[in-house]
C-alpha cells in the first residue's frame, strides 16, 4: 500500500471491519495515485473471512485473492476503449449470484467513466436492486465524467495528492532521484513521475527547453526542437509551464516555479515581455487544443507547430 493511501485506507478499513461500509463505493481523484491497487485492497478486505482483523492475509479468501483468482471477485473496465452495457450486464448477472465462498461479492470496475451511458443506466439499475451481500466499487480518475444520478447513489471516497514531500521522499525510496519539478510536470502524481524519471524522460525535458530558448542564436536548431515537440503531446505542456514560469518572473510574482530547475530559461524567456509571452502561451494552448484527438479536422501539426516556433524564434532573436 502506497504511504500516502494511508489517510483513505484507513477509515475504508476501520468501515470493513465494522461492517458499515456502503454498497458502492467510488474512489475518485487523479491519475497515477494507486487508486485501483486501493480498490483490489479493499475488495480483499471485504472477502476476507476474519472480518474483525481484515484483510488478515491468512484464510482461504485472502489466499485466492492474493493469486488473483477469487472467484466471488469480478473485476471490469481494465483494458479497451469503453466499457459497453453486455459487461455490465454481466456484472450485474454475477452480482446477483450467492457468493461460492459465503463472503459476499465484490465488483471493482475499473476507469469508470469510460461507460457508455447504456452502460452507465444499466448499472444504475443493478444499484437500485437489493444487494445483499454484494459490494460494488467504482474507480474513477474522471468522476465529473460519470451520470451524477449514478455518484449520488455512491458513497465517495476521495483520493488526495500526497504532498511534495511525500511524494518526492517515496520516489527517492524507489531508487529514482526526482525533484519538484518532475513532480509538478507530472501534475503531483508519485507513480506518474516513477515511470518519467525511469524512462528518462527528465533529460529529455531539460535539453529540450534548454535548446528552445537559445533558437534565437541557434536557429538550425529548430527542426530538431520541432521533432522533439511533436514527439509526444506532454512535450508541449512542458513549454506551457516553462512559459508560465517566465510569465511569472517577468511579473515578479513571488511564488515557487513550476520548473524550479529551469529558472535561467524562464529568466531568459521573460525577457520577451508579459505581452508577448501572454500572446505565445495562448497560442500554444489552442495548437495543444487543435491537437487533441476528435478535434474534427485533421491539421498538420507540424506545420502549425512550425509557425510557432518560427514566432518564438523572432521574438528571441529581436527582443
Ligand atoms: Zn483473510
Amino acid at each position: 500500500m502506497y504511504s500516502w493511501l494511508t489517510p483513505v485506507w484507513q477509515p475504508l478499513l476501520q468501515g470493513v471491519r465494522e461492517g458499515r461500509l456502503g454498497h458502492a463505493l467510488l474512489i475518485k481523484g487523479m491519475a497515477g495515485l494507486g487508486k485501483g491497487e486501493l480498490a483490489a485492497e479493499l475488495a480483499t478486505a471485504l472477502l476476507c473471512q476474519h472480518t474483525s482483523n481484515a484483510p488478515c492475509g491468512m484464510c482461504h479468501a485472502c489466499e485466492l485473492n492474493a493469486a488473483g483468482s477469487h472467484s466471488d471477485l469480478h473485476v471490469v473496465g481494465r483494458e479497451g476503449r469503453s466499457i459497453g452495457i453486455d459487461a455490465i450486464r454481466e456484472l450485474g448477472r454475477i452480482m446477483s449470484e450467492s457468493a461460492r465462498l459465503g463472503h459476499g461479492k465484490v465488483a471493482i470496475i475499473e476507469r469508470a467513466e469510460l461507460m457508455t451511458e447504456a452502460a452507465a443506466n444499466a448499472l444504475l439499475k443493478t444499484l437500485e436492486e437489493p444487494a445483499g451481500q454484494a459490494t460494488l466499487i467504482l474507480v474513477s480518475s474522471r468522476a465529473e465524467r460519470l451520470l451524477p444520478t449514478l455518484i449520488s447513489r455512491c458513497q465517495q471516497w476521495l483520493v488526495p495528492l500526497p504532498a511534495t514531500a511525500t511524494a518526492l521522499t517515496w520516489l527517492n525510496e524507489q531508487g529514482v532521484s526526482a525533484t519538484a519539478a518532475a513532480l509538478s510536470v507530472n501534475q503531483g502524481s508519485p507513480l506518474q513521475t516513477l515511470e518519467y524519471l525511469r524512462a528518462g524522460a527528465d533529460d529529455k525535458r531539460l535539453t529540450l527547453l534548454a535548446e528552445l530558448v537559445t533558437l534565437g542564436e541557434s536557429p538550425s536548431h529548430l527542426a530538431r526542437v520541432q521533432s522533439m515537440l511533436l514527439e509526444q503531446p506532454v512535450h508541449l505542456v512542458w513549454v506551457q509551464l516553462l512559459l508560465q514560469d517566465a510569465l511569472q518572473t517577468g511579473l515578479g510574482v513571488n511564488a515557487p516555479l513550476r520548473l524550479d530547475d529551469c529558472r535561467d530559461q524562464s529568466a531568459r524567456l521573460a525577457r520577451l515581455g508579459a505581452m508577448r509571452l501572454h500572446e505565445l502561451g495562448s497560442a500554444l494552448l489552442e495548437l495543444r487544443r487543435s491537437l487533441q484527438p476528435g478535434q474534427g479536422r485533421p491539421m498538420n501539426a507540424g506545420l502549425q507547430l512550425g509557425q510557432w516556433l518560427h514566432r518564438l524564434q523572432q521574438a528571441l532573436t529581436h527582443y
